[in-house]
């Protein structure tokens, strides 16, 4: 599970900025939907070596009224549950009551706290570090956060203080070249839906092949199971299985253990609630889902004993609401009665197989030719787009680099229609598909 990190400090010391640089949003994918409500409060964080999900708590703290109790105490959550805590003070203001206030609490919290004090762009090192060494959390990062210095010092401290966020190239990796490996599946949604009732339905169906490890929280939420001679492993963060009760009723609805559930999936099966329609945290955990770039099918739970027009309304409502999840299969089920329970595999299976394909260049490059043939890329500047090849530069999701001439002038209408050209001529269901372009000389 990918460490997890929260960003704390009072108002205006310029969290958000150092959220924004650290946090690197994969824009190709979120770009597009326009009537996704994205905050910008989670976030994976990737810096050369390292790689973390980054959290900031005052974001959440901050907004007052209008956000939900769920949130806010998600917030707290976040400190319980992070690894590290970065907290954030002002070097142009100085050490001020409120940041005096935070350490105190900071310092109760059992968990490494790093000091960073920001906006010193003006100041010496040690000058902006005096003032504050007095709030007994050792020796601060000094940064500008607008301007981007000392994030590598801040960075190497991180890998230091907490070495789990060092990117390692295992095996894995070399795995996921091929689609034998285990499915990762987690299965995500918010508090009620039906989340455990679904695992224990497809967990209760079939062997569980191997669940009877006390250990922590953090792995035994990995369970595996197999179904038709495929290997899963499901990751749960409903806290089916999870053997200590004092922690769970804390961990009853986490969005920081949903969010490390998305990151270490495959595939990502979110359940909604038929009974209730798509609400905003619905579309909060789809706007995490949508980031991640992971595949996706979707689960409409309680599907019994809705009348038929009630039926028609979340299906409508579904497809408004969720446009940038078209490429998602939908299930109605009901994981009380288990009808329709056992197409939703199928359905993962093959969001796996599309996530994962290993799609040789000559292949991508004709079907751009076709995609071309079929309907020439625009003008720009009087000059045509030249496209020349494509290749696969990634996977979960494929990622299609498309090479030629002024490439980067494509519209983004142009770019929909190739991203749908390859979707259809490849067959790829289930998984986001991202478009890249690179001009070559
Ligand atoms: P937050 O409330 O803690 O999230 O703070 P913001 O990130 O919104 O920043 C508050 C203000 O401080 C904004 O006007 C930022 O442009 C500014 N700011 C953030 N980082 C720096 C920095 O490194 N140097 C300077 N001079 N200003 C900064
Ligand atoms: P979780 O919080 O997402 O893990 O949700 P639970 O699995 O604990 O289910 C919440 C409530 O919804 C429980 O009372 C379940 O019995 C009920 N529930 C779950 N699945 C279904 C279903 O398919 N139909 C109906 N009618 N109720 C369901």
């Amino acid at each position: 599970m990918k460490p997890v990190i929260a960003l704390v400090g009072r108002p205006n010391v310029g969290k958000s900025t150092l959220f924004n640089r650290l946090t690197k949003t994969r824009n190709a994918l979120v770009a597009d939907h326009e009537g996704l409500t994205r905050d910008r409060i989670y976030g994976n964080a990737r810096h050369d070596e390292a790689e973390f999900i980054l959290i900031d708590t005052g974001g959440l703290t901050e907004q007052g009224d209008d956000m939900s109790d769920l949130m806010r105490k998600q917030a707290e959550l976040a400190i319980v549950e992070a690894d590290l805590i970065l907290f954030l003070v002002d070097g142009k203001a100085g050490v001020v009551p409120a940041d005096e206030l935070i350490a105190k609490q900071l310092r109760n919290v059992g968990k490494p706290v790093l000091l960073v004090i920001n906006k010193t762009e003006s100041e010496q090192r040690e000058l902006a570090a005096a003032d504050f060494y007095r709030l007994g959390l050792g020796e601060p990062e000094v940064i500008s956060a607008t301007q981007g210095r000392g994030i590598s010092n801040l960075m190497n401290t991180l890998m230091r203080d907490l070495p789990a966020i060092r990117i390692v190239e295992t095996e894995e990796e070399e795995a996921e070249d091929d689609t034998s490996g285990d499915i990762r599946l987690a299965v995500v949604g918010r508090p009620n839906v039906g989340k455990s009732t679904l695992v224990n339905r497809l967990l209760g169906e079939d062997r569980v092949v191997a669940f009877d490890e006390p250990g922590t929280t953090r792995d035994s939420i990995y369970i595996p199971f197999e179904k038709e001679g495929t290997n899963y492993i499901l990751i749960d963060t409903a806290g089916v299985r999870r053997r200590s009760k004092v922690s769970e009723a804390l961990e009853k609805f986490s969005i920081v253990k949903t969010l490390q559930a998305i990151e270490a999936a495959n595939v990502v099966l979110l359940v909604l609630d038929a009974h209730e329609g798509i609400v905003d945290q619905d579309l909060h955990l789809a706007g995490l889902i949508i980031e991640s770039g992971r595949a996706v099918v979707i689960a409409v739970n309680k599907w019994d004993g809705l009348e038929k027009q009630e039926r028609e309304w979340v299906a409508t409502n579904i497809e408004r609401r969720l446009p940038f999840l078209s490429f998602a299969k939908t299930h109605f089920i009901s994981a009380l009665h288990g009808s329709g329970v056992g197409l939703l595999l199928k359905s993962v299976k093959t969001a796996y197989g599309s996530a994962l394909a290993k799609i040789p260049t000559p292949q991508l490059t004709r079907v751009l030719e076709e995609a071309v043939a079929d309907h020439q890329p625009p003008l720009v500047n009087g000059r045509r787009i030249k496209y020349r090849y494509a290749h696969l530069g990634g996977k979960n999701p494929p990622r299609i680099i498309i090479h030629g001439n002024q490439t980067e002038a494509t519209p983004n209408s142009y770019r929909r229609y190739l991203e749908n050209y390859f979707r259809t001529a490849l067959k790829l269901q289930g998984t986001p598909v991202m478009i890249e372009f690179k001009t070559s000389e």
